[in-house]
């Protein structure tokens, strides 16, 4: 079986999301090989550790800022050299304007948003309906499949084989679209869809000034904020930090949620959440449903008691 994984990395080190990727495929097996778009190269060291034989690289302009259209001209080079059976990525909003446009470039089947993988024979799962439903995924064609994986869902397991892994070099034709410039987040918290711990707040704060619990909370247990829409349309934070269906969709090992209500839009951005803890004065709060435990009572006392507690963990 040949797998292509697309790998994702900072300053040269890969992301969690490619190792569960890498782990998944060499698990299974898998003969691998991977490409790096951008400037964050990995060592072909560091991905021979993870049975990766082959690594395509694009570093040089237009490869090096993320651009659909270069992406999508670069891959369609190495999947053509390659022929691979099966393309990972994991999933977010670059791979799935890219992935989707190379989906229809080579006719193949795609599926987003996988919470499940079993590589052989190739099962997938993926939440339906805003996650109120789990869709088994089968694939009976015999092309390519492209299969976008949810961050924080695979187990990371190190490969016990090691190979040699050669880097080649890949261009792309010059886009008709340019990515003019990057505003970076002032935030030096992972982000949201990396996060293994995340607090949100919601719009039972009443006011922009008490999103300062939130902030409280998370920071003795080295957690990214997030928050619900209702906040982020009353400007209190930006719209990087939204949860759910429209905002960003997270799978820590722990989401506490401080007075959000649990619309079914903000649960189908993090229901798949290990542990869930809600804070909420409404004992009816559609949260609890989802909650793995749950507070009934005022956050404006709860949130500063448990920071107490948290800070007293950290000494
Ligand atoms: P509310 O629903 O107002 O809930 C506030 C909660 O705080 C209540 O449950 C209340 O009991 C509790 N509370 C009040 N006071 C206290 C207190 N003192 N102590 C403890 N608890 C208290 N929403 C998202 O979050 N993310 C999305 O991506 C998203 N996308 C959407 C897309 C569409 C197309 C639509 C139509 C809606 C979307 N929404 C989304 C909005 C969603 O429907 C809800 O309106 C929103 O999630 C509500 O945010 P909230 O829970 O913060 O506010």
């Amino acid at each position: 079986m040949k797998v292509l994984i697309f790998l994702d990395s900072t300053n040269g080190k890969l992301k969690n999301s490619s190792l569960e990727l890498l782990s998944c495929a060499a698990t299974a097996g898998a003969t691998i090989s991977a490409v790096s778009l951008g400037a964050s190269c990995p060592s072909p060291a560091d991905l021979s550790a993870w049975g990766v034989s082959k690594l395509y690289s694009g570093e040089s302009a237009p490869l090096d800022k993320p651009n659909p259209l270069a992406y999508l001209d670069a891959l369609s080079k190495v999947v053509e050299k390659e022929s691979p059976e099966i393309i990972l990525a994991s999933s977010n909003t670059l791979t799935r304007d890219v992935f989707s446009r190379l989906t229809v470039r080579l006719d193949a089947a795609f599926a987003s948003d996988v919470t499940h993988l079993q590589l052989s024979p190739l099962v997938a799962k993926k939440p339906i309906y805003s996650g109120k439903c789990l869709a088994n995924i089968e694939f009976t064609g015999a092309g390519t499949k492209i299969l976008l994986l949810r961050p924080n869902q695979l187990p990371i397991v190190a490969a016990n084989k090691s190979v040699t892994c050669e880097k080649i070099s890949i261009d792309a034709a010059a886009p008709t679209t340019q990515l003019v410039s990057v505003e970076k987040s002032s935030s030096a918290a992972l982000d949201l869809t990396e996060a293994n711990i995340i607090v949100s707040g919601g719009r039972g704060l009443k006011e922009a000034d008490n999103f300062k619990l939130v902030h409280n909370l998370a920071e003795p247990i080295g957690a990214t904020v997030g928050a619900s829409r209702a906040v982020v349309d009353l400007g209190w934070v930006p719209h990087s930090m939204q949860v759910g269906q429209t905002g960003k969709t997270v799978a820590p090992s722990l989401y506490i949620a401080a007075a959000i209500s649990g619309a079914i839009q903000h649960l189908a951005g993090m229901s798949s959440s290990k542990v869930i803890v809600a804070i909420n004065s409404d004992e009816k709060a559609p949260i609890f449903q989802k909650a793995t435990y749950g507070l009934v009572g005022d956050v404006f006392q709860i949130a500063p008691a448990l920071t107490e507690e948290f800070k007293t963990l950290q000494k």
